[in-house]
């Protein structure tokens, strides 16, 4: 989804939500068709960009300008949030569609944030660690007045890590002495006030948000009447999903990307917590890794821990003990799986090989890799895709019980994290899963069920404050 798309389903849910005469029926006439315009004005538009060039000077000399961005879309619901990642592909419209999708995630989940995003353009693999504090430090500096554990908390992303949010806070309190401190950046190490469990949060909830499904959303659609016509095909797919699952043992799954999402998505699926599943294939910005069998997942594990990729050529596989078939690294969104998890980048599946995808069930870890054609397509072939804002919440989920744990101080269990995040993205599913299959006929699609119930949460939160009327 690009930000125009993203503009669009907006506009297309609050349409829907004037056109529902129950919601906010004290509006009627032209006051209803004011409020509703002016509820697309704000959600369509961004609070602020902020861009500035970073100047980093270089380990062997010289200086170098950065682009980098903070991007605060709106903050109705609670504080700006957002990630920071460091990429060569950093830019301005795609920061900004991924602080749209910030807010629309934080209400979906009913988290106390809005949405923002962040980033430096560069790819953090060419930068020493020296070069990658002084970026860090720099970025805070240049960005401070508009960040704060009261204004707006990032955490890392693609490229950024513990170690970078360690740094930021750590400039952020220098810049600010005397100040509160500890929330202003979450995704930071346990030492630092980290919660524990919150670097696995995201993959763990990638994988959770699919086993839900299968283990607990199924059985509970089943004991329900399904009155409406339009999502049978994908009740269907996973009907026929369930049935393979039973008759072979185990459903079959790949992966794509191995950093923070993927390799502990795939961990989760290799350890079977309520499905049963073979991960068949798994792959990063290098490689795709394939094996009928079962690849062996804590070889691989200990294999990206050390060197930070996955091994690319059948020696190094040999070295490790691991059997694969190597591949390029685009032909695993093509594979013949039962699921696939998409954990690396954006626009990964588009019009160019929609055609040629054959997962009956996607699951979006990576924050739009799905465009907006390619995703009406698939659900008219009846595959089953589970949403970014849907699947990919645990990270969020999880800072938040690390921002509430700085301002009391009192640290979470692991055990204590894990179970808080599984409650609250549960709760989330079931509410979800229920309104696409049992509920309006307009829902086309989970991804637009999920858009129109963060959207209802908003316009509501923005008409009782105040924010729709005119004098
Ligand atoms: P990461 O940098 O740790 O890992 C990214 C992985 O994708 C790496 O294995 C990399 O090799 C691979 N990759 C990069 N370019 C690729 C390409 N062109 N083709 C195939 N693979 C490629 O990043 P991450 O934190 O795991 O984030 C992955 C995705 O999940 C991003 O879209 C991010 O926005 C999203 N996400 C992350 C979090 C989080 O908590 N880290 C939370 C929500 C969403």
């Amino acid at each position: 989804m690009t930000t125009l798309h993203t503009k669009d389903t907006i506009e297309a849910a609050i349409e829907m939500l004037y056109k529902d005469p129950n919601f906010l029926e004290e509006l009627t006439d032209k006051r209803r068709r004011q409020t509703f315009n002016s509820a697309k004005e704000i959600l369509t538009t961004t609070d602020k960009i902020v861009k500035s060039y970073i100047r980093v000077s270089r380990d062997e000399g010289g200086v170098v300008r950065i682009p980098a961005y903070r991007i605060q879309h709106n903050n109705i619901a609670g504080f700006y949030k957002g990630g920071i990642r460091f990429s060569p592909a950093v830019n301005e419209s795609e920061m900004e569609n991924l602080a749209f999708l910030m807010t629309i995630k934080n209400a979906l989940h009913r988290l106390p944030f809005g949405g923002a995003k962040g980033g430096v353009a560069i790819n953090a693999s060419d930068y020493s660690d020296r070069e990658l504090f002084r970026i860090a430090r720099t970025y805070v500096q240049r960005f401070a007045p508009d960040l704060g554990p009261t204004h707006d908390i990032p955490a890392p992303d693609i490229g950024t890590n513990e170690k970078i949010m360690d740094w930021m806070v750590g400039e952020y309190k220098r810049i600010h002495p005397g100040k509160d401190y500890l929330g202003s950046f979450t995704g930071k190490s346990i030492d630092n006030g980290g919660a524990k469990g919150r670097r696995e949060a995201t993959g763990r909830g990638v994988y959770f948000s699919y086993a839900w499904l299968m283990d607990r959303g199924l059985p509970m659609l089943a004991s329900e009447k399904v009155t409406k016509d339009l999502p049978v095909k994908q009740l269907e797919t996973l009907d026929a999903l369930q049935a393979k699952h039973k008759t072979e043992g185990s459903l079959r799954l790949a992966v794509q990307g191995f950093g923070n999402v993927g390799s502990v998505a795939a961990l989760e699926a290799y350890q079977c917590d309520r499905v049963s599943n073979k991960v068949v294939a798994v792959s990063d910005v290098a490689v795709t890794l394939v094996n009928e069998n079962g690849l062996d997942m804590p070889k691989l594990i200990e294999y990206q821990n050390k060197h930070g990729v996955l091994p690319d050529n059948p020696k190094k596989l040999a070295d490790l003990g691991v059997e694969a078939d190597v591949k390029a690294p685009k032909d695993i969104v093509t594979l013949d799986v039962d699921v696939l998890m998409l954990a690396a980048i954006e626009n990964v599946i588009t019009e160019a090989n929609m055609k040629n995808i054959l997962a009956p069930l996607i699951v979006e870890g990576a924050n739009a890799p799905i465009s907006q054609l390619a995703d009406e397509y698939l659900t008219d072939q009846g595959t089953v895709i589970i949403p970014d804002i849907l699947a990919n919440a645990g990270g969020v989920t999880v800072s938040y019980l690390e921002w509430k744990q700085d301002r009391v101080t009192e640290l979470y269990t692991e055990e204590e994290v894990n179970q808080e995040m599984r409650q609250h993205m549960a709760d989330t599913f079931e509410e979800v899963y229920k309104s696409f299959f049992l509920g309006k006929p307009e829902y086309k699609s989970i991804r637009h069920t999920c858009y129109q119930q963060a959207i209802q949460r908003l316009v509501i939160l923005l008409y009782r404050h105040g924010k729709l009327f005119s004098l």
